[in-house]
């Protein structure tokens, strides 16, 4: 997504979820590292996180949501921050996220270990141990446990 894809989104969700225009700047900011976006209350500008599009469309414009949530609510002098009623009302209303999604992806996976040769193997999915062996020695599979992991 270029920077001019986004200052367009940002300006539509607006219109379409707020019914007011977005008469300012939306920019990436790599330097935000575990939020999702921020509301200037200087400039009005709105940046984003660039690593919350590997969440999908759905969950960036999301983020769109909360920060316009700031950006309309200050802008017409109304409670603007996360505690106020009018912010808890107005991101309800649009649906936007209440929390910025992590950027390290957690994946969660399935173990087995080989009885013949105890290569212990991760898959997304369960499978079928009576059709799928050891990838090393064609050994028999068999299920150890579940885990989410971090990556
Ligand atoms: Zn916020
Ligand atoms: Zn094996």
């Amino acid at each position: 997504m270029t920077q001019e894809e986004l200052q367009a989104l940002v300006e539509q969700v607006s219109l379409d979820s707020f019914g007011k225009a977005f008469r300012h700047r939306a920019v990436f900011n790599a330097r935000l590292k575990t939020t999702g976006g921020r509301y200037h209350l200087n400039d009005h500008h709105l940046d984003f996180n660039p690593a919350m599009l590997q969440h999908g469309q759905e969950v960036f414009v999301g983020i769109i949501k909360h920060e316009l949530c700031h950006y309309h609510l200050h802008l017409e002098g109304k409670g603007y921050q996360h505690k106020d009623a009018d912010f808890k009302a107005l991101l309800a209303k649009t649906g936007g996220s209440r929390f910025a999604p992590s950027v390290t992806k957690k994946v969660t996976v399935q173990r087995y270990q080989c009885q013949n040769c105890n290569t212990v193997v991760e898959r997304r999915r369960k499978i079928n141990t009576n059709r799928y062996g050891c990838g090393n020695c064609r050994g028999k599979l068999l299920w150890i446990d579940t885990r989410t992991l971090v990556r």
